[in-house]
């Protein structure tokens, strides 16, 4: 039995997981639960689930779930704090962790997690993109199996070489080609993306995610992010990724070699694959996914991004190039502008402008340790408020005089 600890239990990624696990009664056992307020899900999945630990980093979220769960579940300890998600990512009852909590917040428990030698499987791209160099070394130290749970990257995963070290291309790697759905505003205009709604950004073709991944999706950086983790895991140069609109989410990517083969890893557009290969491996389970209907599908369509219409992207592979603390200032941004967008208080351009203006007038510098890339990040969020709150205030100036 692996034992499996699932950080963000309550999100998009959490929930397909749980699915994945419930499928394998013999061969999983969920030791731990982690998320951050929603105590009534997590109650749920508890009662559902049994662990040996369920952690909130709200405190008093925690202290609500102690009270939802009434003594229904005694074998379970409830666990509060944000260190409680470390402790739960180091425990040794825990052989496997999921790294499925969203944005910067879910750094500390996937480094814990590398440097207690487990087998992790990184949905929290951002840890990758804020701190890279740091979770690879820490994961080669420890002994860790770093496995990618996005999409992409499990893909070009599967198209490597076994054996691969995490960070090294393997040799006769040419170059990997990501690709991108493109978002639900692939094809509208650009001067309407100033009018639209965080409903309508969230509303993605293909997947179904949580709200932030999905507005990363509309703006193009959830490709970006993904190409500065590419360059992270597979040890490439940002020249080395090129990025493709690819509508229908089938050809999930592909890696070229220097004899000009090209291996490519399809499937449905379904997180639960690559859940399950990542799971598994380098065994296959049952993941509960409808097999691939070509026919149905027809034909598979590919072009270039537009970066003038997705800024978002450009600023993604400047980072990507400039290395060092750019992408922490990148990320750190980004996540301070998107939230802007969904409580409405920016448009959507507005997030690309928030970033570049936070980047340009940036430090950066080079990633020593794990406290400069937190100065940076701090560094980063700042300076995105101050941005959101000068565009709010020059908007307010200009309706008082027109
Ligand atoms: P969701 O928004 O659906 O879920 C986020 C999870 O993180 C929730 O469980 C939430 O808990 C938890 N969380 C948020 N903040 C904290 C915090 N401060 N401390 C502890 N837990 C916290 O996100 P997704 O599942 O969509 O995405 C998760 C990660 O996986 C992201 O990094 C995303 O980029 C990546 N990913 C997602 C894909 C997808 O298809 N959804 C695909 C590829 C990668 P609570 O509910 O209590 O707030």
């Amino acid at each position: 039995m692996i034992g499996v600890a699932v950080l963000g239990s309550t999100g998009s990624i959490g929930e397909s997981t749980l699915d994945v696990l419930a499928r394998h009664p013999q061969r999983f056992r969920l030791v731990a639960l982690a998320a951050n307020t929603n105590a009534a899900k997590l109650a749920r999945q508890v009662l559902a689930f049994r662990p040996a630990y369920a952690a909130l980093a709200d405190e008093s979220a925690a202290s609500e779930l102690t009270r939802l769960l009434a003594g229904a579940a005694p074998a379970t300890r409830v666990l509060a704090g944000a260190d409680a998600l470390e402790q739960v990512a180091r425990s040794s009852e825990v052989d496997c962790v999921m790294a499925a909590i969203v944005g910067a917040a879910g750094l500390r428990s996937t480094l814990a997690a590398a440097r207690a030698g487990k087998r992790l499987l990184l949905a929290n791209k951002e840890s990758l993109v804020m701190a890279g160099p740091l979770l690879i070394a820490a994961a080669k130290g420890a002994g860790a199996t770093l496995l990618p749970i996005d999409s992409e990257h499990n893909a070009i995963f599967q198209c490597l070489p076994h054996g691969t070290t995490p960070g090294a291309a393997p040799p006769g790697l040419k170059r990997v080609l990501l690709t991108a759905s493109g978002g639900p505003f692939r094809d509208t205009p650009r001067e309407a993306l100033e009018a639209v709604t965080p409903e309508a950004a969230c509303a993605h073709p293909n997947w179904v995610m949580g709200r932030k991944i999905s507005v990363d999706s509309a703006t193009l950086m959830n490709k970006g992010l993904e190409l500065i983790e590419a360059c992270v895991l597979f040890g490439l140069r940002p020249e080395q990724v090129q990025i493709l609109v690819h509508p229908q989410s089938i050809v999930h990517s592909l890696v070229e070699y220097v004899d000009g083969s090209v291996l490519a890893q399809l499937g449905a557009p379904d997180m639960r694959t690559p859940i399950a290969h990542a799971l598994a491996w380098p065994e296959r389970i049952d993941s509960g996914v409808e097999s691939l209907d070509l026919l149905r599908a027809g034909r598979l369509d590919f072009r270039a991004p537009d970066l003038e219409k997705f800024r978002c992207l450009a600023l993604a592979q400047a980072a990507a190039c400039a290395g060092g603390l750019h992408p922490v200032l990148l990320n750190a941004a980004h996540e301070i502008a998107v939230q802007a967008f969904l409580e409405r208080r920016l448009n959507f351009p507005g997030i690309a402008a928030v970033i570049e203006a936070v980047v340009e007038r940036g430090t950066g510098g080079a990633i020593g340790g794990l406290d400069e890339v937190l100065a940076a990040d701090a560094e980063g969020r700042v300076r995105a408020r101050e941005r959101i709150g000068g565009m709010a205030r020059s908007a307010s100036m200009k309706g008082a005089h027109a």
